[in-house]
């Protein structure tokens, strides 16, 4: 059974589980490509994915390239208990993020220092509201890549 049909790598942080609906962003995702699924037929952004259209009920949907750019618009600070590889990290930062493209679209993700760094890689400090970040994407398993968040201005 490959880790991505697993849910987790061995030991390891967790792996996204892609439903249908969803399993196109993964597939961008691991390209490097952050995508916001759309209709075809109105052209409305929505997030999560999901299979119909909220606005004119269209079943049709595509999956529009994002700027990559967005700001903070809320975040927390988990701390133990957590599952072990994430305590290990903690306290450490978990971010939403409001696309520049449509500040609706909002992400949960991690503010990191580099795509690779730890989740505690980034000061406490410097979390703010409003922060412009820019997405980055870093490797979990073998094809599983994830988006991360950077600060637009380190
Ligand atoms: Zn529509």
């Amino acid at each position: 059974m490959s880790s991505i049909m697993k849910g987790t790598t061995d030991n390891g942080p967790l792996l996204p589980v892609p439903d249908e609906d969803g399993a196109p962003f993964w597939e961008f995702a691991a390209r490097g490509e952050l995508r916001v699924q759309c209709c075809a037929g109105c052209h409305e952004p929505r997030f999560p994915p999901r299979p119909c259209c909220p606005r004119c009920q269209s079943f049709d949907s595509e999956w529009r390239v994002t700027s990559g750019r967005g700001r903070i618009w809320s975040f927390v600070r988990p701390h133990p208990p957590l599952l072990p590889p994430y305590a290990e990290q903690a306290p450490y930062n978990v971010i939403v993020v409001e696309l520049a493209d449509d500040p609706r679209i909002r992400l949960v993700g991690n503010l990191v220092a580099a795509p690779d760094a730890a989740l505690d890689s980034v000061d406490p400090a410097r979390l703010r509201i409003g922060a412009p970040v820019v997405v980055a994407f870093t490797e979990l398993a073998e094809g599983v890549r994830v988006p991360r968040w950077l600060l637009e201005r380190p």
